[in-house]
């Protein structure tokens, strides 16, 4: 296991010489010791890849010569498939094939942009038709610059993935800081890239922590472009930090993601996407639908089920054959949403289900599933992110009653709905003010599709051409065709 930071290619101690514990969830032991990157080792990374992108081969390749190494990249991932989704839930506690899907995604993140970046040289510029006569324009694409990447820790890989990949795509250098909760796959890509003959510099990866490692790359003026996945309130410390130097910057941030859920739907179906959209990944998920609205005529009938089938999930280690639940991330994770459940029992709320350790499992940062019904839209677990498996339901009587409650939130990440009648369905996708709509499903990711939030939840799309874009930057070149003298000065 790589204990370094990977700086201009190469495998190097924190300047400081310090390290710190890497920790698993399913028994809070310390497995691993690892490099504690300080704002030295972000200046030394930021250098790297701003030479790099300066002075070498990376941006002034072709997208396809890009593509072939990204392409490789790719390749060395999935063929370490099972390695890599092993180590993540060693880490990050995730069930395996939770983890195994997020390392084949992670694979699909980089073949997707090799193509994307071989298209660039297919279509490098676009003629702008100009009013004027004698002026001919063109608009050309080119990379940002330096990209400095900081991502979180509820998938740990992917999230890296989904930065890295564009902005090498695109042409761009990049620094990464993964989380330090869980920094150990986001080193893998430094090894990935050696492997493939990524040109030294273009990926740097430095762990440590966000106030001290994570705030200097977000300070740095040799970063031009910021990309953020994490909670609100570092977003906003990123986004004034970065407002120092005017970067770019793209927030993928937090939510509290209602599913509206119409009487029209067999009952079973309904509760099987309201679980997955909740206790999948331990519910640590940006777009998990934590907000569940049911439609009054069913809502009896439908709790029963739900808190039913909720009771039969199987919680534990990661690697056990059938567990689809495990540990929270870390002790802290554990604490705040065990905090979250005590708070809600004191709120106009029921706990219908789970709200505690699982018996058995003390050893562990795990959290039983767990239901409150009959929520009153003024409580603090209706309206705050839990980011645990921590699911709020209500009823409602009307369509314009549901759509009214799911959109009173200061997040807009994601919203799903469930109904047979799909020209309702289609009417409240349309209504949600939200960045990712799910109809009759909640939470399949797609890295041909637009990813991002409305109001707090960001700024931004990732994944599909739009990830693409945001390392991209657009200029324009006009020529005058000099057929006679512009004569505003110089009068013949
Ligand atoms: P976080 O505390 O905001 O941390 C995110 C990242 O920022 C980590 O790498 C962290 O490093 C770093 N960081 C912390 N303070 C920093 C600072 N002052 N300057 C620069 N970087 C700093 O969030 P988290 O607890 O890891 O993740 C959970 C949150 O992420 C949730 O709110 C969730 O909704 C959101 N999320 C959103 C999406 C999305 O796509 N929208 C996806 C996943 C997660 P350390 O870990 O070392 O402190
Ligand atoms: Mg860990």
């Amino acid at each position: 296991m790589q204990d370094k930071l990977f700086i201009d290619g190469k495998w190097v101690d924190a300047q400081s010489g310090e390290k710190f514990d890497v920790v698993d969830p399913s028994n809070r032991e310390v497995f691993h010791r690892i490099a504690r990157g300080g704002a030295a080792d972000i200046d030394a990374a930021v250098t790297a890849a701003r030479k790099a992108f300066d002075y070498g081969p990376w941006p002034r390749m072709g997208g396809a010569e890009r593509a072939a190494i990204l392409r490789r990249m790719g390749d060395e991932i999935e063929a370490r498939k099972d390695e890599l989704a092993r180590l993540e839930v060693r880490d990050n506690g995730k069930p395996l094939p939770e983890a195994i899907w997020d390392i084949e995604d992670t694979a699909g993140c980089f073949h997707f942009y090799a193509d994307l970046a071989e298209k660039l040289d297919q279509n490098p510029e676009q003629d702008i038709p100009l009013s004027m006569d004698g002026f001919s324009s063109k608009a050309v694409k080119e990379p940002v610059g330096v990209a400095g990447a900081v991502i979180p820790w509820n998938f740990p890989m992917l999230m890296g993935a989904w930065k890295v990949a564009p902005a090498l795509a695109a042409g761009c250098s990049v620094v990464l800081k993964p989380s330090e909760v869980t920094s150990m796959t986001a080193l893998e890509f430094g090894i990935v890239a050696q492997k493939a003959g990524l040109p030294d510099g273009a990926l740097n990866i430095v762990t440590g922590f966000g106030p001290d490692a994570g705030q200097r790359l977000a300070e740095h003026p040799g970063v031009d472009k910021l990309a953020f996945t994490g909670s609100v309130p570092t977003g906003r410390r990123i986004m004034q930090t970065a407002a120092q130097d005017i970067k770019a910057i793209t927030l993928e941030l937090g939510g509290k993601s209602p599913l509206v859920v119409f009487e029209d739907v067999k009952i079973d179906e309904a509760v099987e996407w309201v679980l997955f959209g909740i206790f999948w990944n331990k519910g640590e998920v940006c777009s998990a639908t934590s907000r569940v609205l049911v439609a009054e005529a069913i809502y009896p009938k439908f709790m029963e089920r739900l808190v039913e089938e909720a009771r039969k999930i199987r919680i534990g280690h990661g690697l056990e054959e059938g567990v689809l639940l495990g540990p929270l991330v870390n002790q802290s994770q554990q604490d705040k949403v065990l905090a979250a459940i005590e708070r809600g029992k004191t709120e106009d709320a029921k706990m219908v289900c789970g709200g505690g350790i699982p018996k058995g499992l003390e050893h562990g940062c795990y959290v039983e599933p767990t239901i409150f019904a009959d929520v009153s839209p003024d409580c603090w677990i209706w309206k705050e992110e839990i980011f645990g498996p921590v699911v709020c339901v209500r009823s409602f009587k009307t369509e314009e009653e549901a759509i009214r409650l799911a959109n009173d939130s200061r997040f807009g990440l994601a919203a799903a709905v469930m109904s047979n009648d799909l020209e309702r369905a289609d009417r409240v996708a349309r209504a949600f003010r939200a960045g990712i709509i799910w109809v009759n499903c909640s939470q399949p990711t797609f890295v041909e599709a637009p990813w991002g939030g409305y109001k707090q939840s960001g700024i931004g799309r990732e994944l599909g051409e739009w990830g693409l874009n945001n390392y991209l930057e657009t200029k324009q070149i006009t020529s005058y065709d000099r057929s006679k003298p512009w004569g505003w000065y110089l009068k013949e």
